[in-house]
């Protein structure tokens, strides 16, 4: 058996509140002076929890982070334990608006998680992007405030928005944020078909334009979905230990993935809400082989989740993911081959500006290479940014100065053919004929021009 740990994954379904080590929540529990649930200073998770409890669990995890060093601290931490799980990309989701407005600064939060990713990428390597997700039971005032900070922070590695929370609220109220969205190039993965039915994950891409799907497990009950799903290749993040604890699937056993992949759709493993139901990306791909029976070849084509996918609404790169059919399997338990599914190149989120797109290229070799556009060190960029100056003052210099030299040719070929040649001057000591009226506009541009 192969450690699947060693198995290069990207992780795209991921609640950074609900990825929080135990240990680390109390810390910071005690320091705001929040009181933990017994239960959660025995450290142990529910792994049963039903939606509802699920959701107040959220808010009291939610509530125990105040301060910015607090959101800084999991952010980081949640990097290195991610990079242990041989993650090499991940899309983390946080509700950055409800932290921002619990906390009265809108863009503390968010700023604090981003400073701890980039901390938690120079310390261990991985690659993150982040989406923000707001509840579908709260606020559409909130939503924009959601959409407002996906904007602003583009630059700073916000790829995304989500509606996420319980799918009986419809999307309708929050359209025209969502066209906003779109429109804004932000890229739209709603959580759906999760305990809703077919219908919500029809309003999720009609409605919600959406382009990824989180779960949308319960498309199976549709066929006709099936099909659209797999025609338009929309990737779903499915979370085979969540939908258990919160009950959307009755067990692993029962769980829906075998007939996911069965019916040609694409599909990603991620875990939804690690720390709260005890489980990691690495233990999720063990369950999968161990219930299952998947073999080596199955588990790294889910693992090979991330590839290539063109939004059809716009023509741009997309977000995907997509059970690989390259070779280079080797068969379960050979512990001599690789685990890798051979060589294939995949791309990461659809970006609203190419100079952002990254690549995941996993090699036979099971090692995972992010190829990114933009500049790796500030001496890159400072090399790049001059090159580019020089160019553009370049073509810049020679737009302006072109024209000039053309009407000046003009005027010099016009003067020189309307050039007075009657009245006897001189030119270069040579006798020039000039005309009776030597004081025309003409004659006297000539003798600018010509006469020393
Ligand atoms: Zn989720």
């Amino acid at each position: 058996m192969r450690d699947l740990r060693q198995l290069p994954k990207a992780h795209l379904h991921v609640h950074l509140e609900c990825a929080v080590r135990w240990t680390t929540l109390a810390e910071i529990a005690t320091a705001n002076g929040v009181v933990l649930p017994d239960v959660w200073a025995a450290g142990g998770h529910v792994f049963e929890l039903g939606f509802r409890q699920f959701a107040d669990h959220g808010m009291l995890v939610r509530d125990c982070l105040r301060r910015p060093e607090d959101f800084t601290r999991i952010a980081r931490e949640f990097c290195a334990d991610e990079t242990r799980e041989g993650v090499g990309y991940v899309e983390v989701t946080f509700t950055a608006a409800a932290h921002g407005e619990r906390l009265g600064s809108l863009e503390m939060p968010l700023e604090a998680v981003i400073r701890g990713l980039r901390e938690g990428q120079a310390a261990h390597g991985i690659e993150w992007r982040l989406i923000l997700d707001h509840s579908r039971r709260r606020s559409v005032q909130r939503a924009w405030r959601t959409l407002d900070l996906a904007r602003g922070y583009h630059a700073d590695g916000v790829i995304g928005m989500g509606m996420a929370g319980e799918e009986s609220y419809p999307l309708a109220p929050f359209a025209e944020v969502l066209d906003a969205a779109t429109a804004a190039g932000v890229h739209l993965i709603h959580h759906a078909g999760e305990f809703g039915g077919p219908d919500s994950i029809r309003e999720a891409l009609q409605v919600g334009h959406a382009e990824r799907l989180g779960h949308g497990i319960r498309a199976l009950e549709d066929s006709v979905l099936v099909a659209e799903l797999r025609a338009r290749g929309v990737p779903l993040e499915v979370c085979p230990s969540s939908n258990v604890a919160l009950r959307a699937s009755a067990s692993l056993a029962s769980h829906p993935l075998p007939r996911l992949l069965e019916a040609g759709l694409m599909v990603t493993l991620n875990t939804d809400v690690p720390a709260t139901i005890g489980t990691n990306l690495t233990q999720e791909y063990t369950r999968m082989r161990e219930t299952f029976g998947l073999d080596d070849r199955v588990l790294a084509d889910l693992a090979l989740a991330v590839s290539t996918h063109r939004s059809r609404r716009r023509g741009r790169r997309s977000v995907c993911a997509r059970p690989s059919t390259a070779g280079g399997h080797s068969p379960q338990g050979d512990q001599g081959g690789s685990l890798s599914p051979g060589p294939a190149v995949a791309m990461a989120p659809r970006l609203p500006t190419k100079s952002h797109l990254v690549f995941i290229y996993v090699s036979d070799n099971q090692r995972m290479t992010l190829l990114d556009f933009r500049p790796a060190n500030p001496g890159q960029l400072a090399a790049i940014g001059a090159a580019a100056w020089l160019i553009g003052s370049l073509i810049h210099v020679l737009a302006v100065l072109a024209p000039i030299g053309l009407v000046l040719l003009l005027i010099a070929g016009l003067a020189w053919l309307v050039r007075p040649r009657t009245r006897t001057t001189y030119w270069r000591g040579r006798p020039v004929e000039l005309t009776d009226d030597s004081r025309t506009a003409a004659h006297r541009l000539y003798r600018a021009l010509f006469r020393r």
